[in-house]
């Protein structure tokens, strides 16, 4: 699927009326065609501002929704990113221009295989995937700069606060996977963590353990 020039002018235009503003995240999600993360039935909806079904019943999120969460996180190009919830990729790849390496999780192999083929055949070479129990974080790659979250967990999880480097950001939806859950912020200091909220939002729930595909 291709979509012409309109269609990702419009695509921009929709993102920045939502209030994706960063002029970086902006440049990053324009160089990153979702029509790629997108497989099947929905790919000719990929530049509709819809989070859209992917394999192993799990989402592709609304593509505002990735872009304030991005912002949010406010990368910066020698940042150490980790993300929990890889899915299709497509926030992975956006961070990936962003910063110096991204460090990006799934407990779904398949979800996690699927991704590594769209990064390899587009030549970036700045995203390890693995697949896990992202709850647990990733112990060897410790400290990061910036931790994301794209699966709600009732509560940020311990492992995760405790690998973010101090000055660090994280943000993550938290709350009951059936009710409207938040997007918060947690920065950490030299003295603790600084939380706030930012917007309400719907996410899939952080689950234990490993996926079946
Ligand atoms: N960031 C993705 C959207 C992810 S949807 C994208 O850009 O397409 C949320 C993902 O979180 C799902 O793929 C789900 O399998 C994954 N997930 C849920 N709980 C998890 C856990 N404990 N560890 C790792 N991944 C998890």
């Amino acid at each position: 699927m291709t979509f012409d020039a309109a269609t990702k002018m419009q695509f921009l235009y929709t993102l920045r009326s939502k209030g994706v503003t960063d002029a970086r995240v902006l440049t990053a999600m324009e160089q990153v065609d979702r029509a790629d993360y997108v497989k099947g039935t929905f790919a000719d909806r990929a530049y509709e501002d819809m989070p859209l079904p992917i394999a192993c019943g799990q989402t592709i999120s609304q593509p505002s929704v990735v872009g304030l969460m991005t912002q949010a996180l406010n990368v910066q190009p020698r940042d150490k990113v980790l993300e929990i919830g890889t899915g299709s990729g497509y926030q992975a790849a956006i961070l990936s221009k962003l910063a110096r390496r991204v460090y990006t999780v799934d407990r779904y192999r398949r979800l996690v295989h699927g991704a590594r083929a769209v990064f390899e055949a587009h030549d970036i070479t700045n995203i390890t995937t693995f697949t896990a129990d992202g709850s647990h974080g990733f112990d060897e790659q410790a400290p990061f700069d910036r931790i994301l979250l794209t699966a709600a967990a009732e509560d940020p999880p311990g492992p995760l606060l405790a690998q973010l480097r101090i000055g660090g950001i994280m943000v993550l939806p938290v709350g009951q996977s059936d009710a409207v859950q938040s997007l918060i912020r947690v920065t950490r200091s030299e003295s603790g963590y600084d939380y706030d909220e930012l917007r309400a939002v719907r996410f899939v729930p952080l689950l234990e353990g490993l996926g079946q595909e």
